[in-house]
């Protein structure tokens, strides 16, 4: 159905370029593109592999928008899908409008040097997009992404409006690491240390980071602290969905991964601003990323199951009174192993890449301009994400939330 340029080649592409093979009618030709060019080619390698098709790779550095444009140009791509890092989302978006490209990622916009996630850089290019007859997807991931098509099928299906939502990650999974990220140790690390903050009553309320903890009982994990965190998708939910009187973000994370963020923190290795070091200039945050394990490289070693999704209240469609409904997806890690390679993170974010990917080339989500995932219609979405490994389950709570 379409020629597909994939940009960045970490652990959220590995499984996305594997999915993307998988589905050779509609992904009819794939170019992958990174900056290091020979993990680009480990990942055609693995594709060739374990599906028989050949994908081609370059190397581009996609903060060179006119390298980007002559790429798109020598593929003929229909869509370029961003997996790289929020650092490239605009340069990258600018490459599709003079290219003539769709574009969609998976993360918000943020400028390298501050911790800030907001969607308005991104937004700002709605007119563009339009003008140039050319459609943008923001957030195609798990959260963001799969959460926001969660609150629109219940909205489509169950509810006639939400009046409040809890989005529930929790990974329950065991690397066997002291001190291990989930994705990008640099996205992850600005992410989770970042101030809380939720929406409540038209108005963000800011906790300190890590410091709202709740016990709950995951479907197939068990108990676990889940923590209130700040989250892309509370600001285009609120905004989409102006009925949200309250939206909430949670995150589980074990004491082990507390006491070494906080004691990071502390000793300042989670700084994002240069120091001087032996008379060179380093960013503690990057030198600390290149000690880490690289998440992609974690897959053999994860056992567990992740179970990430949406608990929301409102009145139901029927008229029979507000209702209570949690839908999510359970993801086992060894499984994902064995079907791609990956850990059920990178797992959980690359397969709805390649499903919305899909809805761009498919035309369902053929629409000039900027959008969310909460605004386009769920249905072939959700088809998806049942046929292509991240079934979900709704069940109706008998009351809303206590926590
Ligand atoms: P990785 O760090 O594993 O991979 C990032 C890749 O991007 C690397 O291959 C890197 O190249 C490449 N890259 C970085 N800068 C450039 C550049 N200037 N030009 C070209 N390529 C570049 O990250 P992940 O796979 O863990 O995450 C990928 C994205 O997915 C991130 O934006 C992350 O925020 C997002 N994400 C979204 C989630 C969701 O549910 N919505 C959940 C998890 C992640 P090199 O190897 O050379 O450095």
């Amino acid at each position: 159905m379409g020629k597909t340029l994939v940009v960045g080649a970490g652990g959220v592409s590995h499984a996305a370029v594997h999915k993307m093979a998988m589905n050779a009618d509609i992904f009819t030709e794939i170019t992958l593109a990174s900056r290091t060019k020979s993990k680009c080619d480990a990942i055609a390698a693995s594709v060739l592999a374990r599906t028989g098709v050949q994908i081609a790779t370059a190397a581009l550095d996609a903060m060179d928008i006119s390298a980007t444009v002559a790429l798109i140009r020598q593929t003929n791509a229909d869509l370029l899908v961003n997996l790289a890092l929020p650092y490239q989302d605009l340069v990258l978006m600018e490459a599709c409008l003079q290219a003539g490209c769709h574009y969609l990622d998976t993360a918000n916009y943020e400028p390298e040097d501050e911790a800030k996630f907001e969607y308005h850089w991104q937004w700002a290019y709605q007119e563009k997009f339009q003008k140039a007859g050319l459609t943008a997807i923001l957030g195609s991931g798990f959260d963001p992404g799969v959460t926001s098509v969660f609150a629109t099928w219940l909205k489509k299906h169950k509810l006639s409006g939400i009046r409040q939502i809890d989005i529930l990650d929790c990974n329950g999974g065991d690397n066997g690491q002291a001190f291990a990220t989930n994705f990008n140790p640099e996205i992850n690390l600005r992410e989770v240390l970042a101030d809380a903050r939720h929406w409540e009553h038209g108005d963000w309320y800011v906790t300190p980071a890590m410091t709202h903890k709740v016990a709950y009982d995951f479907p197939e994990v068990g108990e676990k602290n889940m923590y209130l965190m700040y989250h892309e998708e509370l600001e285009s939910l609120s905004t989409h969905f102006p009925e949200i009187e309250r939206a909430r973000f949670w995150m589980t994370f074990g004491d082990a991964y507390i006491m070494h963020a906080t004691v990071l923190q502390n000793v300042g290795m989670t700084r994002i601003d240069p120091v001087m070091h032996d008379g060179r200039e380093i960013i503690p945050i990057q030198f600390l990323k290149t000690l880490l394990p690289d998440p992609g490289d974690l897959g053999a070693k994860t056992t567990g199951k992740t179970c990430i999704g949406d608990i929301a209240t409102g009145p139901a469609q029927d008229g029979s009174g507000e209702k209570t409904f949690y839908i999510y997806n359970i993801c086992d890690h060894e499984v994902c192993f064995a079907e791609v390679g990956s850990q059920a993170v990178s797992y959980t974010t690359g397969v709805p890449a390649m499903i919305g990917a899909a809805q761009v080339l498919k035309g369902n989500w053929i629409q000039p301009g900027v959008w969310n995932m909460e605004q386009l219609d769920p249905d072939d979405f959700m088809d998806m994400l049942n046929a292509h490994g991240l079934p979900w389950q709704v069940h109706e709570l008998s009351e809303p939330v206590t926590f």
